[in-house]
Order: C-alpha cells, then sequence, then structure tokens
C-alpha cells in the first residue's frame, strides 16, 4: 500500500502539510500533464488560437487568454545551466540532503527554452555547469479521496530531472 500524504504523519491525512499538488481532474484543472507523466512524457500547454506555450501548463493562454489549449511534448533531456544545492535544512517529508535545484536547458528547438527543476539521484558536490541530464517520473505520497461513501486512495507521480550516467 502506498504512503499517504506526509510520510511524517504515518497515515493521517493532512492538506495543509502536504507537499505534493492534488493530481485528480477532480482537483486540478491541468490533471492532463500528470496523465501525460505517468506515460512517460512531459508536456506543457499551447495555445490553439495564438500557438503561445506556456510553462508551467496553465488553463488559460497567458498571451490571448484563450482557454483553447492543447498539450504538446517537451524534450526529457538538457543541460545544466546553473544549479544551487541545498545541504542542510532540507523540509520534512522531502528525501535527505542534497536538494538541487537547477535552471535546465531544454535546447533551441524547443517550445519552452529552459526551466527549474529539482535534480534527484545525485550526490552532494557532483553536479557541474553543462552537465546532460533527463527527466524522472516517480511516485509520490498518495492522498485519500471521498467518493460516494468509500475513501480511495489516490495515486499520484511527479517529475525531476536526473544526471545521465557517462561512460
Ligand atoms: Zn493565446
Amino acid at each position: 500500500m502506498s504512503t499517504i500524504g506526509n510520510p511524517i504523519l504515518e497515515g493521517k491525512y493532512a492538506a495543509s502539510m502536504d507537499l505534493w499538488p492534488l493530481e485528480a481532474r477532480q482537483f486540478n484543472r491541468i490533471y492532463e500533464f500528470y496523465d501525460n507523466l505517468r506515460a512517460g512524457r512531459f508536456t506543457t500547454t499551447r495555445c490553439k488560437r495564438c500557438q503561445h506555450v506556456d510553462y508551467p501548463p496553465r488553463v488559460i493562454c497567458s498571451e490571448c487568454y484563450s482557454d483553447e489549449l492543447e498539450y504538446i511534448d517537451l524534450p526529457v533531456k538538457g543541460k545544466v545551466i546553473s544549479f544551487t544545492e541545498q545541504a542542510r535544512g532540507v523540509p520534512l517529508g522531502f528525501e535527505p540532503a542534497p536538494l538541487i535545484h537547477a535552471w535546465i536547458d531544454l535546447g533551441k528547438d524547443s517550445p519552452v527554452k529552459r526551466l527549474l527543476s529539482r535534480i534527484h539521484n545525485c550526490p552532494a558536490g557532483s553536479l557541474k555547469e553543462d552537465d546532460d541530464v533527463q527527466l524522472i517520473v516517480f511516485d509520490i505520497p498518495a492522498h485519500p479521496m471521498e467518493v460516494g461513501k468509500e475513501t480511495k486512495t489516490m495515486e499520484r507521480v511527479f517529475f525531476g530531472f536526473e544526471p545521465i550516467k557517462k561512460d
């Protein structure tokens, strides 16, 4: 059985201590982004009217306010532009240090040139600028949801990037 909510609460669910978005269609209007992640696709929204691409995905276009959006694929590999590495004071519920955030260059042909993401599976002190990284999708703690008289466990996923191992 999957963990519910924040692991430090030992199975009790407190919405205010949930570190992650509710991803089910009932709670989240960009649920398609998470459904795509589950299928191994990294996507965002493009406006059908003016072609503007937003990242993170949105429910209305930030340029023309149209809600006619479609999901398009983004590259799943990129290069580290710059990064921060937090060795202490990592918030409870996150995996242990280091907590690394990086700006990632997705390449000049990508509809989104750069984005900020966490870097996983990376020992402290080993990341360098220009390193190649790739998308990873992983399970995060589930959350309970009332469905009629039943409580259902809603599984969730999230994404980050990890260094591509060099031979
Ligand atoms: Zn638009």
